[in-house]
């Protein structure tokens, strides 16, 4: 089933149950604390706080979402995108657990021919929060899961809050078993990839008083209005209704891997088992090419540009994440010309605006890429007189400072410098690069706060910043 025909079953099935239609939000809602809107519910917050009344008690969306959280878990497992697109019911103080399972449970397992997903019941987990027995007696009842295959979980993974007083509740999710081929047997708690969330089902129940930290809070007492948020990740459906392994192949990602596997000459999947976690590198690259390209399109579709903060940089180093991978595969002429057009092609089905606005979102793109490839271009001749000097001067390590100096100021990543050394027989200082690194973050964290001028978002923008400067090197 196409990716546009189970959007499509989505929205119907929940109209045909009484649910508004919301078409999805920008990526960039005007959210203070939010950097781009991360989940289908986020539209939909004044409504949940009580600070607007909804046009409809019951609502259905496909909202596109980044979580850049997410950039390290990409290729690596089956099912992490930057960019997604999250399926949403919501129910504003009108239907509750009771519903939401019921409405779940009919359109996963009802068949292809009437409408539904028709997935296999036995192939079904579901997650609930430890202490929410409510929930279990309704799987039970309304589904005939059997106990065997419902999980209690803790707070870590089953209830939601906001991270601030207000609404909060457990949470119950759905996994699908993929079967042996995709690891041990034992449920969620043992194996995520085997057994693939989908479908996440917040019950909106309760009032917290004080949340000191995701597991610590202070329970106030029931909500006036008890609520729904629902959110399954569209790809994650695809990928099962598919049958293909992983979030990457589905019919809306795969064109761009493939047309990166014959622009390098790599052979995509053939090293590696069905299971994410032992892929070869060179498919996680070509995936990691693939969600990179497919972001970097909505994002500048809506509205974003490379940047040295925020946004921006989130953007800007994803474009250049894309583009190393393509030369760490073996392709050194410009990609995004090649790689960006297939995206739209696929995207444009659900997106039509992104066709007329390609003109602008590509020469975007195309202009980052070049200036990337001119950096490259600068660092390759510092490397090399750095290389040179080590070597003359009988050292086998190039200096952390030559690295550091390299990275921030020629914007040269410490992978590439890694591996270029090693070419020419030199490891590398990581631990001097580290230390350096580390310095200039506390300087530049320090000067964040000192410029703090109540501005929002400064502390959301550090954290991803944070997040994506750390571990992960373009
Ligand atoms: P996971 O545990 O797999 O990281 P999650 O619990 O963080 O997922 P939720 O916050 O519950 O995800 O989001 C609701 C749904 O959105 C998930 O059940 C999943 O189907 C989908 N989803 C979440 N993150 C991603 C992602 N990075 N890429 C694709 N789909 C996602
Ligand atoms: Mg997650
Ligand atoms: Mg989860
Ligand atoms: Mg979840």
């Amino acid at each position: 089933m196409e990716t546009a025909e189970i959007r499509r079953r989505w929205l119907s099935f929940f109209e045909s149950k009484g649910h508004l239609v919301v078409p999805s939000a920008p990526l960039l809602h005007d959210d203070p604390n939010l950097l781009f809107v991360n989940a289908g519910m986020v539209p939909f917050k004044p409504y949940f706080l009580g600070q607007e009344t909804p046009p409809s008690l019951r609502a259905t969306s496909v909202q596109k979402c980044v979580r850049t959280q997410d950039i390290e878990e990409v290729g690596k497992t089956s099912r992490h995108g930057t960019f997604f697109q999250m399926n949403g019911n919501f129910s504003f103080g009108d239907y509750f657990k009771e519903g939401a399972i019921q409405f779940a449970w009919e359109l996963v397992t009802s068949s292809v021919e009437s409408g539904g997903f028709g997935l296999d019941g036995e192939k079904l987990w579901a997650t609930v929060y430890e202490d929410d027995d409510e929930a279990i007696e309704l799987w039970r009842g309304l589904t005939g899961i059997p106990m065997e295959r419902i999980v209690r979980r803790g707070k870590a993974d089953n209830y939601w809050h906001m991270g601030v007083p207000g609404p909060g509740g457990p949470c119950s999710e759905i996994y699908y078993d993929r079967g042996p081929a995709y690891g041990p047997e034992g449920g969620p708690a043992v194996d995520e990839d085997r057994f693939m969330e989908f479908w996440n089902l917040v019950f909106m129940q309760y009032e917290l008083s004080a949340v000191r930290s995701k597991e610590d809070f202070d329970v106030a007492g029931e909500l006036p209005k008890k609520n729904i948020d629902t959110g399954m990740g569209l790809e994650r459906i695809a990928s099962i209704l598919q049958g293909v392994d992983n979030m990457y192949e589905i019919d809306e990602v795969k064109p761009v891997l493939t047309r990166a596997a014959e622009m390098t000459g790599k052979a995509y999947g053939i090293h590696s088992g069905h299971s994410a976690g032992e892929s070869h590198p060179d498919d996680v690259r070509l995936r990691v090419v693939a969600d990179h390209v497919r972001s970097s399109l909505m994002l500048i579709g809506d509205g974003v540009t490379p940047g040295n903060e925020g946004r921006g940089y989130v953007l800007r180093r994803m474009l250049r994440r894309a583009v190393r991978s393509m030369r760490l595969l073996g392709y050194d002429d410009p990609c995004l010309p090649e790689l960006l057009p297939v995206s739209l092609e696929r995207m444009k089905q659900s997106y039509p605006e992104l066709e007329s606005g390609f003109g602008r979102i590509s020469a975007i793109a195309y202009a980052e890429e070049e200036a990337f490839r001119r950096t490259l271009a600068a660092g390759t001749t510092i490397l090399d007189t750095a290389v040179t000097r080590t070597k003359s001067s009988g050292a086998t390590t190039l200096s952390g400072s030559d690295a550091f100096a390299l990275h921030d100021t020629y914007g040269f990543p410490i992978d590439l410098t890694l591996e270029m050394a090693q070419e020419q027989g030199l490891e590398v200082d990581r631990d001097g690069f580290t230390r350096l690194m580390t310095e200039q973050r506390q300087r530049a964290k320090a000067d964040a706060k000192a410029k703090k001028s109540g501005h929002g978002d400064t502390t959301a923008y550090r954290g991803i910043a944070d997040g994506i400067g750390r571990d992960v090197e373009f």
